[in-house]
């Protein structure tokens, strides 16, 4: 980092040495698999700079926010809606981490067979590696799956900020209602916590402001379906991640300036890889900072990845809330029926996440489909076989793999992968 930020960190309460341990990691992996990249848009220089100074520059940021009154919301689902944090002039970041640095300590309060993503995110913050929870005046956390709400309760017992909503498990007209309720708790916590109430003009513009990022990422998404793919999956997964952290109107701003880039390169027929490159549209479990494991194995693999069916990727913008509301009530109404739209593992049943997989197969022009799910992550895991079932019904190659933010596996995801690339290079000549 180009700044020296010690005494900030030191004054969060950061373990300086173990910190300094996490950036290490963060700034090889980042030098080994995205600058060495080649071909890249101009455009993702932004990104690249927002990486190196995300525990520097951006918490400086918000160290400054809350100065100037904003209050600090982290949250780890896609199930927490932003518009309501932006409503009482609040910062939404995401605090979900994708390194197993400061597993040993999570290992202290948790059981070994419990997902990596939530072993991280415990173990960020009881290794003092985390600016962002520290820095934070709320946690949000969600009834989601299991491993996540016991999880909270620790959480809880430690930071004294966590705030747990419940998300129904099925979309049935009863979990409507419940949703419903849980949304208005959120939005009066928020009022509580900030001591700014939800008026109909912020609610107004912070559901734009949201629903703008979302616009610019389906634009992203959308230009991915070119062959050749004018962009990498690695460098498209990165803009994802980073949406959960960097202020949104600047981000948005970027991401159209960058996707007017693609633009471009598209009509002139230029892209990441060469035309014909097989594509690879990845469906399961988000991927956190700095988890970019398989689609580094895979764009290494000779393919591209077109598409994340994930929380990390299209479940995040896939849809827009109905603008134009008329009252704060309508508002929350509207808010919360888009979010029921998100198709995450945890519902029962899930059938919207199925067509989805079809839909992004088709408009991406994905060649296979590589499901991914965390070890222990038993929702993503079990529907595993759905997926499977109707994406070889399309005729589609599907690879179902379990990992988790170790290396030790790389060179048999690899071996895999690599054969899967090959699966589909035969198909297409036969
Ligand atoms: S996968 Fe489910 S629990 Fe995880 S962020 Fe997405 S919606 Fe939330
Ligand atoms: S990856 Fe799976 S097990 Fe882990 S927190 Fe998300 S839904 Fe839960």
């Amino acid at each position: 980092m180009a700044n020296d930020y010690r005494e900030m960190w030191s004054g969060l309460g950061l373990n300086l040495e173990a910190h300094d341990g996490l950036m290490a990691v963060l700034s090889d992996a980042y030098q080994n698999i995205y600058l060495s990249q080649q071909n890249r848009p101009a455009g993702m220089g932004y990104f690249d700079f927002v990486i190196s100074e995300v525990h520097g520059q951006r918490i400086v940021e918000i160290l400054k926010d809350k100065i100037d009154g904003k209050t600090i919301v982290g949250t780890f689902c896609l199930y927490v809606p932003e518009e309501l944090i932006l409503a009482v002039d609040g910062v939404a970041i995401g605090l979900c981490a994708g390194a197993e640095v400061g597993s040993d300590e999570a290992e202290k309060y948790l059981p070994r067979n419990v997902c990596a993503l939530i072993k991280a995110f415990l173990g960020f913050k009881l290794a003092g590696l985390c600016p962002y929870v520290e820095s934070s005046d709320l946690i949000i956390g969600e009834t989601t799956c299991d491993g996540k709400k016991k999880a909270y309760e620790i959480l809880d017992d430690i930071t004294h900020k966590v705030m747990v909503v419940e998300v129904p498990h099925t979309k049935s007209e009863e979990g409507k209602r419940l949703w419903r309720k849980e949304v208005q708790k959120i939005a009066d916590k928020l009022t509580e916590v900030s001591g700014k109430a939800i008026t109909l003009p912020r609610l107004r513009e912070a559901s734009k402001v949201v629903d703008e990022k979302r616009k610019a990422l389906k634009r992203l998404s959308s230009l991915r379906a070119y062959d050749p793919a004018p962009i990498s999956g690695l460098d498209a997964l990165l803009i994802n991640q980073v949406s959960f952290y960097d202020n949104p109107v600047r981000f948005t701003a970027k991401v159209i300036e960058l996707c007017d880039e693609l633009d471009q390169r598209v009509k002139s027929g230029k892209g990441i890889a060469p035309k014909g490159t097989p594509r690879i549209l990845l469906s399961g479990s988000p991927m956190a900072i700095p988890n970019w494991k398989v689609h580094a194995i895979a764009e290494g693999s000779g393919a591209v990845v077109v598409g994340e069916e994930s929380c990390v990727g299209e479940r995040n913008f896939a849809t827009l809330v109905e603008q134009g509301f008329s009252s704060v009530e309508e508002g929350l109404d509207l808010i919360a029926d888009r979010y029921l739209t998100i198709n995450c593992a945890c519902f029962t049943p899930n059938e919207g996440r199925l067509q989805d997989v079809t839909n992004m197969t088709r408009t991406l022009h994905a060649d296979g489909v590589i499901h991914y799910a965390l070890q222990f992550c038993t929702p993503y895991m079990v529907e595993a076989y759905k997926v499977k079932k109707t994406t070889e019904k399309q005729g589609t190659p599907f690879l179902r793999i379990e990992t988790d933010y170790s290396m030790e596996d790389f060179g048999q995801l690899k071996t895999r992968i690599e054969a899967f690339v090959e699966l589909i290079k035969e198909k297409r000549t036969s």
